[in-house]
């Protein structure tokens, strides 16, 4: 938190008891204020200066930064902690496609196509490639302003437009402002003339300095200007100064909340291993762990993506839950009235190979998946998350009894101990039938099961 309770308690007015804030004193308020739980203009005895003072130290020491709009925008940034295991990382980096305006109209649209086509269902959820970045090189403006519009058109991504150019930047800027993209990069050189630009026009924009010190006096001049939407690049030339810069970064905003690099940042392994694909993906990984915002690639090659994208998975889910499913009935096939219903735990990995397993058989299913906070079954069920009575609750709620007109639910053999529980409080009707103990026991329970329920 960068400010505490007792710290914010020294900026409030300290009437005592007027409670006009709904809490029973200053102090209360102020811890309320510090876990972010109330907002400073339920005080009306602030002074606008001391709101400002108080919102401003209230802000999480890295800002959140939006690329994009509708589902598919990449929000960056806003991380609270150095090392994972402390708590969570919360915004993976966004990875994108470097697409050059040198490159053939058909190399474009291969590029475009490798992008729809190169997404891992895994657990639940898609991994893909998160930015388009068009790069102008051809030195032809009317050229890139043409391969920003055919990248704007075909695919529903964020932009991050590249451009030493700024005129080729901003009239790339214009043929997209509504999808919000990413512009880069703002320098000391062009600075002056780009914050009028920029003003017109809000988007958030990357910032290159050549050191750590000029990116802060490059944030300066941009949040005088009110512009606060910001990416960093310390134009890191190797791994040694990638490691460092960002590490740098990262320990100022949140050991020190200095807020002048109180940003996330963009890399560019692309440029950092120009025609070494395997070092370029090393760095790319390196960046993951290491703090990168976005990461700008020039390829797509699938046999070094899925590692890439498995890694930031695992680097950015939360440590302290299991990734989980929802709890509700799910469709196997197309099942119907006389179709079997089994019962799971809603751990992602649980479900998937209990789904795999019915998917298998063929036999048209319904899987209800129990909410055990991401245990799996035998777990859930010793910690007391799948009881009868969470079990009986779950069958009577989830509108499964509108669905089948049998009343048969099969439980994993592992838990079978559960149909002994007193599920009859709560009007329960169905008989348990007793399941395999494994989900490779599926392939041989499910079919005879099913014709039985048709007899
Ligand atoms: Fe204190 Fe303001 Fe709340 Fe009154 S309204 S108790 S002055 S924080």
């Amino acid at each position: 938190m960068p400010i505490s309770g007792s710290g914010i308690v020294k900026l409030l007015p300290g009437r005592k008891g007027c409670r006009e804030c709904g809490f029973p004193t200053c102090f209360a308020f102020a811890m309320k204020l510090a876990s972010g739980g109330v907002t400073v203009d339920k005080c009306p005895y602030l002074s606008e200066e001391t709101k400002a003072k108080l919102t401003d130290l209230l802000a999480p020491p890295q800002k959140l930064v939006t690329i994009g709009t509708g589902e598919n925008k990449l929000e960056i940034g806003n991380e609270e902690v150095l090392y994972r295991h402390e708590k969570t990382f919360i915004h993976e980096p966004g990875i994108a496609l470097l697409i050059s305006d040198k490159e053939s109209d058909e190399e474009i649209e291969g590029k475009i196509n490798k992008v729809k086509e190169l997404q891992y269902p895994w657990v639940g959820l898609v991994l893909r490639v998160n930015l388009l970045a068009p790069y102008f090189e051809s030195k032809d403006k009317a050229r890139f302003v043409a391969v920003v519009k055919k990248l704007y058109e075909s695919i529903d991504l964020p932009l991050a437009i590249i451009s030493e150019d700024m005129d080729a930047l901003f009239a790339a800027r214009d043929i997209c402002a509504d999808k919000k993209p990413l512009l880069y990069p703002i320098t000391k050189e062009n600075i002056e003339n780009a914050i009028p630009k920029i003003k017109e026009n809000p988007t958030p924009v990357g910032v290159r300095g050549d050191s750590v010190e000029e990116l802060v006096l490059l944030t300066t001049k941009l949040k005088d200007a009110g512009i606060e939407d910001v990416v960093l690049d310390p134009a890191s030339k190797n791994l040694l100064e990638a490691v460092r810069d960002q590490t740098f970064i990262r320990r100022a905003t949140l050991k020190q909340t200095f807020r002048p690099l109180g940003y996330p940042t963009i890399a560019f392994p692309c440029f950092m291993a120009k025609d070494k694909p395997l070092k370029e993906m090393l760095i790319a990984s390196l960046y993951v762990n290491k703090y990168a915002g976005i990461i700008v690639l020039s390829d797509l090659n699938p046999n070094h993506m899925l590692p890439l994208l498995v890694q930031r998975l695992n680097i950015y889910t939360d440590p302290r839950f299991p990734i989980s499913v929802e709890e509700k009935y799910y469709e196997i096939g197309e099942p119907d009235e006389e179709s079997p219903v089994l019962l799971t735990s809603n751990w992602a990995l649980t479900y998937f190979v209990v789904a795999s397993a019915i998917e298998a058989t063929k036999v048209p299913s319904f899987l209800l998946v129990q909410d055990a906070e991401g245990l799996g079954v035998l777990t859930g069920w010793a910690a007391g998350k799948i009881s009868g009575t969470t079990v009986a609750k779950l069958v009577k709620n989830c509108g499964i009894e509108g669905r089948v007109k049998h009343r048969q639910l099969v439980l994993p053999g592992r838990i079978a101990r559960i149909s002994g529980e007193t599920m009859e409080a709560l009007d329960w009707k169905w008989e348990v039938v007793v399941g395999p103990r494994e989900a490779t026991g599926i392939g041989a329970f499910l079919p005879e099961f099913a014709k039985s329920l048709k007899q």
